[in-house]
């Protein structure tokens, strides 16, 4: 069983989760959490909840997803995991900050984990992810699938009723659509958690998402 919690953050509203299940160990996914409040959610869940953060993972390299590293680095001790074909992406988070919000980002960024690939799968408390490459979003876009519960988490690649913008650098319409084509085998009850916006499923996005095909 896993409990799956959502704080909306930051400026473009971007999910982060926290992932737990009965050891109270948890993951951390894509930590975007920027404005105090944000911050206090976070650890306000973490803590209530008697939970140890074990990994922080992020499901892409963009600024919008990571800008809760420092944070989490200095208050839990967590390196970010990130796939390795962007981790040049979150190297340069200030340039990004700068790029895509307009804005300066000041703090030192925690050093990375060793970089994730499809090879690898995470394992914490009792449960285990398994990796999917899927780039076109960006190169290292990848979703954290856990097939023995039918959960993945998609980042900015699938939304509900929409796939994830391909003109930043690195985009793809090419690698995105077959990325898509990758989900789509997926079961069709299996539960998807995105980088924006509501919590769906691969079933109804066959039926009502025009970028889904088997
Ligand atoms: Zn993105
Ligand atoms: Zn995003």
């Amino acid at each position: 069983m896993l409990n799956i919690h959502h704080i909306v953050c930051n400026m473009l509203q971007e999910n982060c989760y926290v992932v737990s299940d009965e050891t109270k160990e948890c993951v951390i996914i894509d930590c975007g959490v920027f404005f105090d409040k944000d911050k206090e959610a976070l650890k306000k869940y973490i803590t209530d909840n008697q939970l140890k953060p074990s990994r922080l993972l992020a499901t892409h390299g963009h600024v919008d997803h990571n800008l809760g590293n420092a944070f989490v680095y200095d208050t839990y001790g967590l390196q970010p995991e990130v796939h390795e074909d962007d981790s040049q992406l979150l190297e340069h988070l200030p340039e990004q900050a700068a790029y895509l919000l307009n804005m300066p980002l000041e703090e030192p960024q925690p050093p990375l984990a060793p970089c994730l690939t499809e090879a690898h799968t995470i394992q914490w408390g009792n449960h285990c992810f398994t990796i999917i490459h899927t780039p076109g979003h960006t190169e290292g876009s990848c979703v954290f699938y856990c097939a023995e519960e039918g959960i993945a988490f998609t980042g900015d690649t699938l939304f509900r009723g929409s796939v994830g913008r391909v003109d930043l650098p690195g985009g793809s319409m090419f690698k995105m659509m077959q990325s898509i084509r990758h989900l789509s085998q997926l079961p069709d009850t299996t539960r998807v958690f995105s980088g924006h916006g509501p919590e769906t499923t691969i079933g109804y996005e066959l039926a009502h998402n025009p970028y889904l095909d088997r």
